[in-house]
């Protein structure tokens, strides 16, 4: 009798304990992959992210067929799907690897109960993150709320467990039952084809993550504590989205650091290791605070006067606030599914704090664009930058985006690089154009108002609304 091995958010060979346990067993293995309901099992699936699935489970299925199986494709909600498959098989077993938000939590904890009710042996394994979330706890027993403490605790808790090698053979059934084609869950855009740059930045799947680990080690991470916010360098590993569907575990990407020290700096390795682990206390947080993406965590945040400003809004989402690095952020965004971290803090603040619009504005809108859309690392980061989340930025660090532009972009490579209407710009004035000389503007062609737009608030008013209307919130008791 067959397993069924049910891919989710660990669309992987290597280092994935469920199929090596599935392997192990000797019986036919039925992959599937299934395509749940909007609000069920792994959330709201965004436009970005769903570009990168559909190649996902393209390289995943080459990846089985290679070892001698398939990818079995099914959409519907996954009790239904999971009921009619074990009837159409005869499996009596199904294996997964956990998953760590709340939508997925409720799914697969109904099923474990209903299934097991039923007969069927239903196994499920770790491996999203580095360490289980509900493992560490604090020294009274709690979840942690702080992430240096909750960093002291993973370190303190030893290394995550070594990768596992992928299997290379996987027995088949005596026949396969059918999938769905992948074309018609349309997950890709049709017209226009906004994901059209993707491609040239991206390769979706489990060598791909590979890939862009090995080239990160050998180019990227010597620097990477220094330069890692500096969002025209190289210097930063992009292997969030591959994470984020778990094309590679983040064990792997931890030991890969493993000996490096010889020949790179320790405090790059570790640097590194810190930010690997901020995705593991963003999960810790979602885990213990399942309502981290509606609710602000801390309770005074709900009395703040947010504008309805729809006009705004779209000024920020399109790129066009007239602020050159928050604008090439937005753009960065729109063309290439990501940006770089130090600009995710400035565009979020830019629209928190500036335009003063819910943080959950944001974060519906870069669920929505990012491919590495994460419902604990996107929920814990909106917060973190609003001052309203667990282990957060003080509300009154407002961040100026002239000074951030010019302090990490320092010649406005990376604004040249979304902005064109302003590559020619002097880089004396490339992050505050609208304070350049009209002859150095129209030497740059740049005619503002009409080729690039005039800042849609002014930073200083801006932040003085920002700080009253803080101040004004009751406090806490
Ligand atoms: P690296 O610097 O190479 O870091 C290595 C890995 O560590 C990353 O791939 C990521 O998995 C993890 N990591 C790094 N920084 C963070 C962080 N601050 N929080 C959690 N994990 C981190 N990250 C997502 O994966 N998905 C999101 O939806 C997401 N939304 C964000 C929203 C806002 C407003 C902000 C400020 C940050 C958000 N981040 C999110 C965190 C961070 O920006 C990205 O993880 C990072 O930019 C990915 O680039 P990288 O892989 O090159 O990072």
């Amino acid at each position: 009798t067959p397993i069924i091995l049910w891919f989710r958010k660990d669309l992987r060979l290597e280092d994935n304990a469920a199929l090596a346990c599935a392997a192990e067993c000797g019986r036919p293995i039925i992959p599937v992959y299934i395509l749940e309901p909007r609000e069920a099992g792994n959330g709201p699936l965004g436009a970005a992210q769903a570009w990168w699935l559909h190649h996902a489970l393209q390289a995943l299925h080459r990846a089985l067929e290679q070892a001698g199986s398939r990818l079995i494709l099914r959409r519907g909600p996954a009790d239904a799907v999971l009921g009619a498959l074990i009837a159409e098989t005869a499996a009596d077993r199904v294996f997964w690897n956990r998953r760590y938000d709340p939508a997925g939590i409720a799914v697969d904890s109904a099923l474990k109960e209903e299934m097991t009710r039923s007969g069927l042996t239903v196994r499920s394994f770790a491996g999203q993150l580095l360490h289980e979330p509900s493992r560490l706890k604090t020294g009274a027993g709690g979840p942690y709320r702080v992430y240096t403490p909750f960093w002291r605790a993973l370190e303190a808790s030893g290394e995550p467990a070594e990768p596992i090698p992928a299997p290379t053979r996987l027995a088949a059934p005596d026949s396969w039952p059918a999938s769905e084609r992948l074309e018609t869950w349309r997950l890709l855009p049709t017209k226009p084809d906004w994901a059209e740059a993707f491609s040239t930045v991206w390769t979706p799947g489990e060598a791909g993550a590979r890939q862009r680990l090995e080239d990160f080690i050998d180019t990227g991470l010597s620097g990477y504590k220094a330069r890692r916010d500096y969002p025209a360098l190289p210097h930063t590993s992009m292997l969030s989205p591959h994470l984020a569907l778990g094309e590679i575990s983040p064990a792997t990407v931890w030991h890969a650091t493993r000996g490096l020290t010889e020949r790179l700096a320790a405090e790059d390795v570790i640097h590194f290791r810190k930010e690997l682990a901020w995705r593991d206390f963003s999960y810790h947080l979602l885990y213990h605070f399942p309502e981290l993406d509606t609710k602000n965590w801390n309770e005074r945040f709900d009395a703040f006067p947010w504008q309805d400003a729809p006009d705004l809004l779209e000024r920020w989402q399109r790129g066009q606030t007239g602020y050159p690095i928050v604008d090439a952020g937005m753009r960065q965004l729109w063309r290439t599914g990501f940006m770089h971290n130090r600009v995710r803090m400035i565009v979020a603040s830019f629209l928190i704090k500036n335009l003063m619009i819910d943080w959950r504005e944001g974060e519906r809108w870069f669920r929505d664009t990012l491919v590495d859309a994460d419902p604990a690392s996107n929920a814990a980061s909106w917060q973190w930058v609003a001052g309203s989340g667990a282990d957060a930025a003080p509300f009154f660090r407002i961040f100026n985006p002239i000074s951030q532009g010019e302090k990490f972009d320092v010649n406005g490579d990376y604004v040249r690089a979304f902005v064109p209407e302003l590559a020619k710009l002097d880089a004396a004035f490339i992050h505050r154009p609208f304070e350049a000389p009209p002859a150095l503007l129209a030497a740059a062609g740049v005619k503002l108002g009409e080729t690039y737009p005039l800042p849609i608030v002014d930073h200083k008013a801006a932040r003085n609304r920002a700080m009253a209307a803080y101040q004004a919130l009751p406090r806490p008791d």
